[in-house]
């Protein structure tokens, strides 16, 4: 899987930094650009949970190569602005599919998993040689296939996405997306995204008895 960021909002610290000085201020925004410190400004409010002031930041990613089967998960993500590959327009002929590490750690898995992957392509292609268009030859295909994504969220919604998606409860896949789409962040906007991460990160994990119990780190 690839994950680039595209673009995102620049100077994204100062923009959300001196948005939420401009309530506070008889001043605007505009003057207070220049002058603002925004390692002052803006940890406090966000640590106050004033999160509406980093909404002005909005971050685009490209994910490339990742499964069906964590887009289809990502896509649940309501506060976000999404663009998928099309498997009608686009011929799954020459797709991949992703092979979890489970599979990959017992031989006899993988050959399974592998042979499965093997049959199902082979149907496909049939089914197109034989005339059933992309869109309906598209249902043999499986959850692991692979898709191409564009993803635009704020950093709102980018907070919240980490807080559940770096979680260790969340699957190897998307939790893999997630973390690099945080370090991605991090370059570019420390000061948001500063104490971003799971739950744990800043307190108390809220998932009960599900909690894995143990202070988070990324590799888990
Ligand atoms: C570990 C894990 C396991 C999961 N397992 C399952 C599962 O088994 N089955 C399943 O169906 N889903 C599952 N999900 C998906 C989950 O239920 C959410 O749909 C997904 O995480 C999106 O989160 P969200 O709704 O908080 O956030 P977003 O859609 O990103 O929205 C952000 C926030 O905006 C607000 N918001 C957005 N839309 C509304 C609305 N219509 N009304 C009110 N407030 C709104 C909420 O505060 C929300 O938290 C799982 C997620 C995780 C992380």
């Amino acid at each position: 899987m690839k994950v680039t960021l595209l673009a995102c909002t620049p100077d994204a610290d100062r923009i959300c930094a001196v948005a939420a000085r401009s309530c506070y201020s008889e001043r605007g925004a505009s003057e207070m650009m220049g002058s603002i410190e925004p390692e002052k400004a803006l940890p406090r409010v966000i640590a106050m949970g004033h999160l509406s002031v980093v909404e002005h930041a909005a971050f685009t990613f490209s994910v490339e190569g990742a499964s069906r089967s964590l887009t289809h998960q990502l896509v649940r993500h309501r506060i976000a602005s999404f663009s998928q590959q099309s498997q009608r327009y686009v011929s799954m002929e020459g797709a991949g599919f992703v092979i979890p590490h489970t599979v990959e750690a017992d031989s006899e898995a993988e050959g399974l998993y592998k042979e499965t992957m093997e049959r199902i392509w082979a149907a496909y292609a049939r089914l197109v040689e034989l005339g059933v268009p992309n869109e309906d030859a598209r249902y043999v295909l499986p959850n692991g296939c692979t898709t191409n994504i564009t993803i635009t969220m704020n950093a709102r919604e980018l907070l919240h996405f980490f807080s559940l998606r770096c979680c260790s409860r969340a699957q190897w896949e998307i939790r893999e997306m997630a973390c690099q789409m945080l370090e991605l962040c991090r370059k570019v906007s420390p000061l948001i995204f500063k104490d971003a991460g799971p739950a744990c990160v800043r307190g108390p994990c809220p998932e009960g008895e599900k909690s894995c119990g143990r202070p988070w780190t990324k590799a888990d």
